[in-house]
Order: C-alpha cells, then structure tokens, then sequence
C-alpha cells in the first residue's frame, strides 16, 4: 500500500497519508503537479516558507520495467516563477518505492541556522539536525554519508549552491556506486528551494522494503517482454554490439552525446553563445571522444580504470546510456555522467573544444550542486559580457572555482543562472524563456523543438517535448522537415506524451523505440496499465498534467506573452543555414489553444 509522507520544517514534524483512491493514477511528474497546483500559492515568493517541495518516484520505479526508476521534483521554481518537474535516475526513486513511498510533501521553512536531513526507511522518517553536511563539496558528502549508512542508501539533496539560494542550484543524487553526485534534478533552481528549507540531504534506505507488486501480473508481464524486446532490437536504445561483436546500441556506446556530431552537422549545435549551429571542435567533446579515451585507459589500466560506458544511472536501465569519464594519465574516475547537454553547455557553447575542460567544468558543477545546462548558460554570460573571453576553459574552471568562496560576488553570480548573470553584466543576447536557459538544440535551424522551448510550462526545456525526435532522428524512417513553420501539432503530441512517461518513472529516451516500433509503445502502456489495474490514454493523461501546469503558471501572472523566444532568435540568421526563428505568433498560441 502506498503512502504519501508530509513534512513540516516549521515544527520539524511528519504525519503519513495514505495514497486517496481518486488519486491512486499519480506517480512522478502527474503527482508532483497535483500536489504543486493544488497546495502551493503560485505568488508566493519561491524561496520562502510557503512553496513546498514535492517528490515522487514514477509510477513503475522499484518494479521490473526496464529503465523505469526515474524520480520527479516538483516546486514553484525561483529561476521561471512557474510551476516545474525536474527528474533524475540514481537510487532514490527505487528505494522510495521499494519502502512503499508514492510521494513526499515538504513545507514550511525552521527558523535558526542549523541544517537538516531526512532519514527515510520501511515506515520511518527522522529528520535529524545535520550541520556537518552543510557547506562541503558534494563529492565528499556521499562519501561520509556511505560511509556512516552501511545500507547504501540513496541521496539526494542540495549542494552549496541550493543552501545559499542561488537560483542556478539543482537537486543532486548519487549514482549506483556512489561514487559520484552527477544524477541530477537539474533544471529550475530546485536545490534552492531544498536550500531554503534547510535541507541538505534525504537519504533513503530500502533494506526493510519489497518489489511493488503490479495489479495484474499477466498485463504488467506481458507488456515488459515486449517493452525489453523492442529496446533491446533497436538502434538507438539497443544492445553495445550486434550478433558480429560490432557496436550496435548508440546510447551505449556513445551516450546521449552522440548527439554532439550529429546536431553540429546539422548545424543546429549551438555554439559561442548561440552565434552559430557548428562548432570546430564538436568531435573533440563528442560521445565517441568519450568511447575512445575509456577503450585507450581501459587498455593501459586494465581492471583499474574507472572509465565507462554502457552505464545504467539507475538499477534496472537497459538502456545504459550513461558513461564514466576517467583521467587520462590514470584511468581513474573524472566525473559521471558527461552527457550531451552537459558537454554543449560547458563545451561548444563556449568555444571550449578540450575534453578535459568540459568534464572539469561538470565535475565542478556536480561538486557545487548546479545545474549543468543553467551553468554553462550563466557562464557565456561572464563571455558574451567581455568578463572572460569564449574559448577559454582555464578561464571557465577559474570562475566557477569562486563559487566555493561564500563572500565571491563572481561566485555568486556565476550559480544564479542565465537571465541574473546577463542582465547584471550588461548582456542584450539572453538565451532564455521565462527565465530558464535554453538546452543544446538551436530553435532557428528546428523549429518544433523552438515551439516547445517557447510554449513549455517549465521554461525552456528540450525534455518537455523532444521534437529532435522527429526532426533530426526521424520516426519510422521519416524526418519531419526541421525548417516548416507548423509545428503546433508535433510540438503538443511530443509534450503530451512526456508528461505520460514522466509520470510512469520511464526514462524519456524509451521514446526514441516507442515512436519507431508499434510492440514497444503498447508494451510500456501494457505495463502502466498492468500495474495500476486501469486502462489509461497516454496522450488523455499527459495532457490532464499539462492542464494543471498551465493553471498553476496562469495563477501566476503568465500570459501568452510568456511563450516567445527572445528577440534576437527572431533578427539574427544562425549560420551555417542563416536561418532566424520564423514560427509566427499565432503557431504558438495554437499549441495549447483552449488550455
Ligand atoms: S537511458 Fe540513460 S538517462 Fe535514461 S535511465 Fe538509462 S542511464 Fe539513465
């Protein structure tokens, strides 16, 4: 049976409710929603007692559906002022699960100065007064902490970013080994909002917990032998090598910044501050780069080196496509995941081409707790506002090294994401929409996923609606033409369906099989609907999440208005198509006509 716990750091209590049977549906992004919408005054002040933070493993987490342990984190965000979903892999969604957990309130805020953690087991919270957590590296943190729990528990938490609300804070979480915090809840300022409850870590033990067990055993079954069988054949979601020993799987053996070369050959990788669609050096920071430099430690460090790829961020993902960049001089680990936006964000964006750079940027953002994408964002602000010249990675590492020293104003700035750091630096070229920065896909050359960055509740957001998909990848052998204008239509199905598969705790790069084999998309409805004993419309339900989303956001002051790109995507051609953002008003606003 699930339960919802309630916390409230005003007094430092907790109450347990059971899951009411209306609501028995909500799990993940739908749950957080519900809980965002229904109980958060969407004008309070973001950083302050009333918002409230809501956790929710998706619906599948714990069970045997493959690459289904992914966690949602709702608040109202500090960096957009709307309602936001972030969701990560890592342990906790599994755990929380497993101890019979559908979600957790947080509200209220202590008075005093101390911080906390929350310590979670089968039927027990304790919220325990945890200074010594407070103020380190993130690095050093998961390490104490397995140290002291012998459970291997998950962690998730905010890092000194979030403490000291700093609007570019993720929520961070540990990986299967615990060997690095690089599991994020990255976007919309959400480890502030932790940090303003004064919560540093939830930790999650399931050593007392137990598989959920679906409602109907033959369904859930059914549908994941068929789910398992369509990703594993697939190309994209595959397995590492085919039948002949050769490579087969993308995201296994490249990750998901495969998409490096391919998004700068389509000239849409956006580059020295969305100046242009390709950068010189894409290859050098590309998934393959990352293949090659683990095979070549790999060989010199044999079982020593720590590189990989073909790394599951949660247990039970076939999929795999996270990796582990090791030192080249010892093989020993550098930082995990590098994933694609990661590598955009601190590498091509900035005009950096080194490898080693990029992966020191994001080692250094997993440390402080920052989101990757709003950093590096934040961080061509420093460029475009002529504080440090583009291409400069020592110069990067430099900046965001002062973010440790609590009295840094650059420090500071450099974790209170891209809209603050622009405006404060004089910066007219702001990549936002409403108020978060934009992911690694330039809108001008693709326009759907333009559409989705400008109409998305959640700021921009390339996760919110992954028209890359279609445009670029193709579904089914067909490429849906980047350049057209119309792309309400593809924009909202895309939408609708992730809200759907947010809420299920699938990963969102099942898409990339579901869209293209027939057996796999019946196979992950067959799961969902398996396990709660219910028949649901994917697109019905995910936009009954989005409704709430934009209720939330109209009670927060926006407007259609709300849902544009900044100017200079309108004025100024992106070589090398020399395209501008053309999609007119009026395509916009059909997106979510009468929503
Ligand atoms: S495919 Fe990648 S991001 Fe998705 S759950 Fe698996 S390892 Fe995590």
């Amino acid at each position: 049976m699930s339960k919802i716990l309630r916390v409230n750091m005003n007094d430092l209590s907790h109450k347990w409710e059971s899951v009411p049977s209306e609501h028995a549906h909500l799990a993940g992004r739908a749950f957080t929603t519900h809980y965002v919408n229904s109980e958060v005054d969407p004008m309070c002040h973001p950083l302050r007692a009333h918002n409230k933070v809501v956790i929710s493993p998706g619906l599948l987490a714990g069970t045997l559906a493959p690459s289904s342990g992914r966690l949602s984190v709702g608040a109202k965000s500090p960096l957009t002022g709307g309602i936001k979903e972030a969701n990560a892999g890592g342990l906790t969604a599994t755990r929380l699960a497993k101890i019979g957990l559908r979600g957790i309130v947080i509200e209220g805020a202590p008075s005093g100065d101390d911080w906390y953690s929350i310590l979670l087991g089968k039927d027990s919270c304790e919220i325990l007064k945890t200074n010594d957590y407070a103020g380190i590296g993130l690095y050093d943190l998961i390490g104490k902490i397995w140290k002291k729990y012998d459970s291997k528990p998950g962690i998730i938490g905010c890092g000194i970013a979030g403490q000291r609300l700093l609007r570019g804070a993720g929520i961070f979480g540990n990986n299967i080994e615990n060997s690095d915090p690089g599991r994020y809840a990255g976007r919309g300022g959400l480890g502030a909002v932790l940090g303003s409850k004064r919560i540093v870590t939830i930790i999650s033990d399931d050593s007392e917990g137990s598989r959920p067990e679906p409602k109907q055993k033959e369904k859930f079954e059914q549908g994941r032998k068929a789910l398992v069988e369509a990703l594993n054949k697939h190309p994209v979601t595959g397995k590492l090598n085919n039948d002949e020993g050769k490579p087969f799987g993308g995201l296994k053996n490249y990750g998901t910044n495969i998409l490096q070369n391919i998004l700068n050959e389509a000239g849409g990788l956006p580059t020295l501050g969305f100046s242009s669609g390709r950068f010189k050096d894409a290859a050098k920071i590309s998934g393959e780069a990352v293949h090659d430099l683990v095979d070549r430690t790999k060989k010199k460090f044999g079982d020593k080196s720590e590189g990989r790829y073909a790394h599951s961020c949660h247990p039970g993902c076939i999929m795999a496509c996270s990796n582990a960049v090791p030192y080249e001089e010892t093989g020993k680990l550098h930082v995990s995941p590098l994933e694609y936006e990661s590598a955009w964000a601190l590498g091509a964006n900035l005009g950096v081409g080194k490898l080693y750079d990029v992966a020191e940027l994001n080692r250094l953002c997993n440390d402080l707790g920052l989101d990757t994408i709003e950093a590096g964002n934040t961080i061509a602000m420093f460029m475009e506002g002529g504080i440090i010249p583009y291409g400069d990675g020592t110069a990067a590492i430099k900046l965001l090294k002062k973010a440790y020293d609590s009295k840094s104003v650059d420090g500071k700035l450099v974790c209170s994401g891209t809209k603050i750091a622009g405006e404060t630096l004089g910066v007219t070229r702001i990549p936002v929409v409403k108020g978060q920065a934009l992911p690694a896909y330039d809108p001008r050359p693709i326009r759907g996923i333009g559409v989705t960055y400008a109409t998305t509740t959640m700021g921009a957001d390339h996760t919110a609606g992954y028209t890359i998909a279609a445009e670029i990848l193709g579904i089914k052998g067909e490429v849906t033409d980047p350049r057209k204008m119309e792309k309400a239509d593809l924009s909202r199905a895309f939408q609708a369906t992730t809200a759907y598969i947010d809420s299920s705790g699938y990963c969102l790069f099942i898409a990339f099989c579901i869209l293209d084999d027939d057996s796999g998309f019946a196979g992950m409805k067959d799961t969902f609907d398996g396990f709660i004993g219910h028949e649901y419309d994917v697109t019905e339900y995910g936009l009954k999440v989005l409704k709430n989303e934009r209720e939330f956001n109209r009670n927060a002051g926006f407007t259609k208005e709300d849902d544009r790109l900044p100017e200079f995507f309108h004025t100024e051609p992106l070589p090398p198509h020399n395209v501008t953002f053309d999609v007119s008003d009026e395509e916009l606003d059909k997106v979510f006509e009468g929503m």
